[in-house]
């Protein structure tokens, strides 16, 4: 049976515990899970550098072979379809997620109608954990590590 590889594209500036949660249940629903932090355009400047960030995902999922970590900068569809994924994988808060998920998800779909969409919802404890509140609270020296699923 075809290997069922998700993509799982986000900025992860910085990469929660939230994010964590849905890559980890996502794995009872793929083989594969490749962790992408993009480029995003509109936050070109980052907070926490890409490769810092990269190797700490990379920690994080140390003992997961099936997890990979990667970069880029491209069209997510047109990044998906080369790393032969098949479905996108996205988490969901609230309904401000849902609308821009759902704009994305249209977009993705006229582009490459065999990527689908799946998309989790938060677990509620995680629900309100946002990087960019994150960002907020270290650059004022506040201590974030309960909200990382990893040392920074
Ligand atoms: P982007 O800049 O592409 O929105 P993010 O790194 O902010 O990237 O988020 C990547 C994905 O993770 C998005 O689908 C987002 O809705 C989801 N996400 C972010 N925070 C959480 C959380 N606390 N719980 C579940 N999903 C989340």
């Amino acid at each position: 049976m075809k290997k069922r590889v998700a993509l799982f594209p986000g900025s992860f500036d910085p990469f929660t515990k939230g994010h964590e949660d849905i890559v980890l249940r996502g794995l009872e629903l793929f083989d594969e899970i490749i962790v992408a932090i993009g480029y995003n355009t509109q936050k070109s400047v980052r907070y926490f550098e890409i490769e810092l960030m990269t190797n700490l995902i990379n920690k994080t999922f140390e003992k997961y072979p099936n997890i990979r970590v990667t970069q880029f900068a491209e069209l997510t569809a047109e990044f998906a379809r080369k790393n032969g994924a098949s479905f996108l994988l996205r988490g969901l808060r609230n309904t401000t997620d849902f609308e821009y998920e759902n704009s994305i998800a249209q977009i993705n779909r006229e582009l490459y109608q065999e990527l689908e969409s799946v998309f989790l919802i938060t677990s509620p404890k995680f629900a309100w954990i946002s990087s960019s509140i994150i960002r907020e609270v270290h650059r004022y020296k506040g201590d974030v590590s309960k909200f990382l699923p990893y040392k920074l």
